[in-house]
């Protein structure tokens, strides 16, 4: 059997195979879903073959029982009343980056409050640190610019922090590029920084 999936029950955007889009950060919320089974809710990420993980396992969605409800995430809030998904005609996966970056694009206008958007997009980072992370790779006068940045003497896990929090704000790709052959005996790595930015990324202008 191959890939399927369902529809949103709340927004009908497809919900994702979450291994399809790991890559795409800001295509996460896409694949994080909430099934409604009984009366339990069941929280995780969409695997592509009807099973959610989850922190504590695995869920198989019944196939034989009623037709699962399912909801993304960041429409929880709007799930009024439990209603069926209709399945997905993509698969949850047969969608280009472009389709996959305009479907980002509606569910973020269609969720609820930049609260529930926060909470699902900020990858484990407080907030704090991703406005201080971008700021050291922002243009000072044009945050929605392109980011062409070099950081120096950074961590793996700063500069991971740092990528975040690029994709977080401009919703547009960040590459790091380790420089080679610096010739100065403090710098030991450093790093060139690169996004097109919120203003010509998907999210913009
Ligand atoms: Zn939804």
């Amino acid at each position: 059997m191959g890939f399927f999936s369902w529809k949103c029950a709340v927004c009908g955007l497809p919900i994702l195979n979450g291994h399809a889009v790991a890559g795409i950060l800001a295509a996460r919320p896409l694949s994080q879903v909430c099934l409604f089974a009984g009366l339990t809710r069941i929280v995780g990420t969409y695997d592509g073959y009807g099973r959610i993980e989850h922190d504590a396992g695995i869920h198989e969605i019944d196939l034989n029982g009623d037709e699962p409800c399912l909801v993304h995430q960041v429409c929880l809030s709007r799930a009024e009343q439990r209603t069926e998904s209709e399945y997905d005609p993509g698969q949850g996966f047969f969608y280009s980056d472009e389709q996959i970056r305009n479907f980002v694009k509606q569910l973020l206008e269609t969720a609820t409050g930049l609260r529930t958007r926060q909470t699902l997009l900020l990858n484990g980072y407080s907030e704090e640190q991703l406005q201080s992370a971008f700021k050291r790779v922002e243009d000072p006068d044009d945050w929605k610019g392109s980011i062409d940045a070099v950081v120096l003497n950074e961590t793996d896990e700063m500069l991971s922090c740092i990528k975040y929090a690029v994709e977080f704000y401009t919703g547009s790709k960040c590459v790091l590029t380790d420089i080679d052959g610096v010739q100065d005996e403090k710098i030991t790595r450093a790093t060139k920084v690169e996004s097109v930015g919120y203003r010509n990324g998907p999210a913009g202008p």
